[in-house]
């Protein structure tokens, strides 16, 4: 069991949209127990829990609701909350997709820092696995759980790139690895690829200022943040997809060139999982289930 925790106080961030390239306003509010996080979309008054059934698009961000009212680019925002051990938030978003910021978690948590982090008086359990679940995506993607008594986190990626190429990390990850060692970590993108995502109507917002521009043979905008910067920001995507649990999970988690499709593949393995076992805390309810005593 783990304390619930929320924000001592609302607080505004602005921002631009990745792919659509529009200015964004989020307002970012506190949340009652056992609320979870959850999405408001102004514009469409849509409310979307941050939970895997909710996923949308997947490709190069993840998107959480249905066609036309959806909020996409939601996992770097929910790497900082998870990284915080925010359990309850509600995240008001004026349009369909999220701030990219820097394009690392790191603006996000310095916002979240600012409002304040405040424990509830509620505990949720965290979820942890008996055994191990493995799921495997085309090209030789994979992704597991195996039981630890810590989150720990085992990432690899082999981009034939050799400005990237094969990296591998592995952390355990506590608050204090995560602010220091994961959340700096922005994304990335190729510059032989930017002239057709565009055509496909994504990276209108991309500049050298919200992600790693990666060219043939070097980082074409400045010095890297860590050696290692991409491999980090994928554990970094991983941690925000797996928010999508919708409480806290310790195991070992072994990535090896996945993506968000496997990551939320895996998040909604482990609430299947969980549902089973009469784990699941349900989001958006208070105090039945919590007089239930779980
Ligand atoms: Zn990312």
């Amino acid at each position: 069991m783990r304390s619930q925790a929320t924000l001592s106080q609302p607080i505004r961030v602005h921002g631009t949209g990745l792919h659509s390239g529009r200015s964004v306003e989020v307002l970012l509010h506190p949340a009652g127990i056992y609320q979870g996080i959850s999405f408001f979309r102004r514009d469409t008054a849509t409310t979307i829990p941050a939970v895997a059934e909710e996923a949308g698009k997947l490709d190069y961000a993840t998107s959480l609701g249905a066609p036309g009212r959806d909020v996409g680019t939601v996992e770097h925002l929910l790497s900082a909350a998870a990284g915080l051990g925010l359990t309850n938030l509600v995240v008001e978003v004026d349009g369909p997709e999220m701030p990219i910021l820097d394009g690392s978690a790191l603006p996000w948590v310095r916002a979240l820092q600012r409002a304040g982090v405040v424990h509830q008086a509620a505990r949720i359990p965290v979820w942890r696995p008996t055994r191990t679940l493995s799921l495997t995506g085309p090209g030789g993607k994979h992704i597991e759980i195996r039981p630890s008594q810590d989150l720990r986190v085992t990432y690899s990626i082999d981009f034939p790139s050799q400005v990237i190429g094969r990296q591998s990390i592995t952390l355990v990850v506590t608050p204090d690895v995560y602010l220091r060692h994961v959340a700096p970590a922005r994304t990335f993108g190729f510059l032989a690829d930017y002239e057709q995502m565009k055509s496909k109507g994504l990276a209108r917002g991309a500049s050298a200022d919200n992600c790693i521009v990666v060219g043939d043979d070097r980082v074409e905008n400045g010095d890297l943040r860590f050696p290692d910067e991409f491999v980090r920001h994928k554990v970094l995507d991983l941690l925000g997809d797996l928010a999508l649990v919708g409480q806290p999970v310790a195991g070992h988690i072994v990535a090896s060139r996945a993506g968000h499709a496997l990551h939320v593949q895996l998040a909604q393995a482990i609430r299947e999982e969980a549902a089973r076992s009469g784990m699941l805390v349900p989001a958006g309810i208070d105090s039945s289930w919590a007089a239930a005593g779980r």
